[in-house]
């Protein structure tokens, strides 16, 4: 048996959501295309015969405006020497150099796989330039080529991830693909939806809080607050005679189904608390 923890590491946007969804082959941690979606720490634990892989998907703080950070830095780095691997996921269509001098300045000592991630939108000449560059680079074990989004490669990242983890039993008993609460990746879904349907600014002032989840006989009931500063957000979020809320509550209804795989009934309230975002016991309350 092999087990252990893999952190997968990289700036905003390299894909770092995506990779996740394809390695556990479920829906879990949210993918978007803005930046900075994945405030949490997601763990994901993918247990089959003869393997366990618990990842983590490290929320995408490393802007270059950060660079210098020295505790950001601090954090990021124990976060992944905590790790057994960590992959180090960069996007091939970008100049490596930025990523690489991220990379370098962890110092690293936990092993580090380099995944070159959307491979489907370069050259084969360029991947293989950018392949080249990582090899050289002393932190970095091997170089996995991979399109996280077209599902290429990821197979054999998942082989060479499995070659590398330590013997040892499963940390994680049972059937439990996550230690985060089915609560928490519904809201997470909600909350994916209201990036996809809302403006620029709405996503960033609001917040998502199951406080309803029940089992009944043939279906779950779910009730979910949305969690905004203004009443003119609300308004936003409800749309022209509750349009918009009615057109979440729908979309993010068929992914909560398919990622439950039951029949679900969900209802969706927005309510206005002015200043949630500075109240610590509130943001406590709401897991931040
Ligand atoms: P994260 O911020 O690192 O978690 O990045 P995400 O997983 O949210 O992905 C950012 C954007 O890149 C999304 O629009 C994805 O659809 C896109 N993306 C991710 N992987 C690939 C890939 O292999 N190929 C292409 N073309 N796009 C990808
Ligand atoms: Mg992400």
């Amino acid at each position: 048996m092999k087990s252990g923890f893999v952190n997968i590491f990289g700036k905003p946007n390299a894909g770092k959501s995506t990779l996740l969804n394809a390695l556990m082959g479920e829906k879990l941690a949210i993918v978007s295309h803005k930046v900075q979606t994945t405030r949490h720490r997601i763990k994901a634990i993918l247990t089959n015969p003869g393997y366990q892989v618990i990842f983590s998907d490290t929320p995408g703080i490393i802007e270059p405006k950060y660079k210098l950070h020295e505790k950001m830095m601090q954090a990021v780095k124990g976060s992944l020497e905590d790790a057994d691997l960590a992959l180090l996921i960069t996007d091939a269509r970008e100049n490596p150099d930025e990523s690489n001098a991220i990379f370098s300045m962890l110092r690293l000592k936990a092993p580090a796989l380099v995944v070159l991630n959307k491979s489907d939108a370069v050259s084969a000449e360029d991947l293989e330039k950018a392949t080249q560059f990582f090899k050289g680079q002393t932190y970095c074990k091997e170089v996995m080529v991979i399109s996280a989004l077209k599902n290429k490669g990821i197979d054999t990242l998942l082989e060479k991830i499995i070659s590398l983890l330590p013997e040892g039993a499963a940390f994680y008993e049972g059937e439990d693909i996550s230690d985060l609460p089915t609560k928490f990746f519904v809201g997470e879904l909600i909350r994916e939806k209201i990036f996809l349907l809302y403006g620029e600014e709405i996503p960033y002032h609001a917040t998502v809080l199951v406080q309803e989840f029940k089992e009944k006989t043939t279906l779950i009931k779910i009730g979910a607050d949305i969690i905004v500063q203004r009443d003119t957000q609300k308004g936003i979020i409800l749309g022209e005679g509750g349009k918009m809320i009615k057109q979440l509550g729908t979309l993010a209804r068929k992914d909560i189904e398919a990622f439950l795989n039951n029949k679900v009934f969900l209802e969706l309230f927005v309510k206005v608390r002015p200043k949630w975002r500075d109240n610590e016991m509130q943001l406590k309350e709401y897991g931040y």
